[in-house]
């Protein structure tokens, strides 16, 4: 009998996708103080406008227009690479909706999201379309994630992990430069540190 393979899934944006290049062009732009990672633009520009729409304003172009300044993430190759030859199945689970809101023009964030993958050195590893799932809600995310039953995932946003339903027999990873507070979820610094661990693991 074959060997069900292992499976690894993997956050699209600011996990596999890294956008600081894009965080400084839009700062930049804008005339904004300049940010170096999603996260210092997400906080500055919520605590300056409360509603999120410029947050949302933001995002609507990084996601779109922006990619064009998006690299894969540090490490990103050397892990797909190691689990693609550690027979891994590879799989990405997004929360993005088809389209910019209506004031950020109703762009098609997927479509273009894909394209993006299709176009980087990622491609190799997700040539599928079986291989990229989105989902417009973190719940439905969660309820992907479960259905996909990972042997690991990883993902920028403690929220995804602290969701309800969140499967926690998976082993996972939260990309932060300051760790995780969750028993359960390992802080990673960088895609880099995974492989070693999982080395370890098997
Ligand atoms: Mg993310």
């Amino acid at each position: 009998m074959r060997a069900v393979p292992k499976r690894f899934g993997f956050d699209l944006d600011n996990t596999l996708i890294d956008y600081s290049v894009a965080v400084q062009k839009y700062c930049l732009n804008e005339g904004l103080h300049e940010c170096k990672t999603l996260d210092s633009l997400r906080s500055l520009l919520r605590r300056s406008d409360t509603t999120g729409r410029l947050w949302q304003l933001a995002q609507g172009w990084l996601y779109t227009d922006g990619l064009s300044y998006a690299r894969s993430g540090h490490g990103a190759v050397e892990l797909c690479e190691f689990l693609r030859n550690s027979n891994f199945e590879l799989m990405i689970v997004s929360h993005k909706t088809t389209h910019t809101p209506d004031f950020c023009g109703q762009k098609p964030l997927r479509e273009i999201a894909t394209k993006w993958i299709n176009n980087s050195d990622l491609a190799d590893y997700f040539l599928g379309n079986e291989q990229i799932y989105y989902e417009a809600t973190r719940a439905l995310k969660v309820e992907r994630i479960q259905k996909l039953k990972f042997n690991y995932f990883v993902d920028d946003l403690v929220e995804v992990f602290q969701e309800p339903g969140f499967p926690q027999d998976v082993s996972s990873f939260l990309l932060s430069g300051t760790g995780s507070e969750l028993t359960w979820v390992q802080g990673v610094p960088s895609l880099n540190a995974i492989k070693g661990l999982i080395e370890n693991e098997e």
